[in-house]
């Protein structure tokens, strides 16, 4: 696909578009704080076992997972059969269990000690390429770790997300998640890559669903092309 290089006129008009949607999401749900983050490597592991679940098939797998190794240190020494034997409540245990092994594992080797404390403050490229060098571990999962526990300036994307921002014109349809996420990373307003993130996904749930968005419905129709198409 032809690379899409946005000039500076139009990145400053998406711009004022994000900083306006984001605006319009916190005045329809709130200001979203992020105020009890996660320790970064729980943030990790949990993030691992969220893919291709639900939020609450992920949640049990991962306190099952504490029940069964109180400390990161035990489930490193265990055999990928008895991680996956906790997790299973979450899909695709054998094949998480190989990740979560490997990267306790990698972190151990690595860092001398399974914490990853060092993310919080090591700059945001070194922190995203350490994430990205375990093996299993992609962009959106590093994205995950990074703002949820580490509250860094990083935009994680999601289904939801992608969905809306294509629709208003932010981003261009035939971009992959990767393309959408270094996109949407130039647009975000100063702190406020938690809120959006958070509130789109709100929004997407709600209102701009996949099948039926209900536009009649959205704060955001003043600058989505789609539900300008639909006025
Ligand atoms: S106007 Fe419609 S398409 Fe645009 S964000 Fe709102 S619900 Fe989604």
């Amino acid at each position: 696909m032809k690379s899409y290089i946005p000039s500076s006129a139009e990145l400053a008009e998406k711009k004022s578009r994000v900083k306006y949607i984001t605006q319009n999401l916190e005045a329809a749900y709130g200001v979203p704080i992020n105020d009890d983050p996660c320790d970064p490597l729980d943030e990790l592991i949990l993030t691992i076992l969220s893919q291709s679940t639900t939020d609450i098939n992920s949640r049990r797998a991962f306190e099952s997972l504490k029940r069964r190794f109180p400390d990161w240190e035990s489930a490193r020494r265990a055999r990928p059969s008895s991680i996956a034997a906790a997790i299973k409540s979450g899909g695709l245990a054998n094949a998480k269990s190989l990740v979560i092994k490997n990267a306790l594992n990698e972190i151990k080797a690595r860092r001398g000690a399974l914490d990853l404390s060092f993310l919080q403050t090591a700059p945001i490229e070194e922190a995203r390429s350490f994430l990205t060098s375990l093996a299993g571990i992609g962009p959106k999962t590093a994205a995950c770790v990074l703002l949820f526990a580490c509250d860094r300036k990083i935009f994680p994307m999601d289904t939801h997300i992608l969905r809306i921002t294509k629709r208003a014109g932010l981003v261009p349809e035939k971009f992959s998640d990767e393309q959408a996420h270094q996109l949407m990373e130039k647009l975000i307003p100063p702190k406020k890559h938690y809120s959006l993130h958070v509130n789109l996904i709100r929004h997407g749930r709600q209102i701009c669903r996949p099948q039926n968005p209900k536009c009649d419905k959205c704060p955001l129709i003043e600058h989505c092309d789609y539900g300008q198409s639909q006025l």
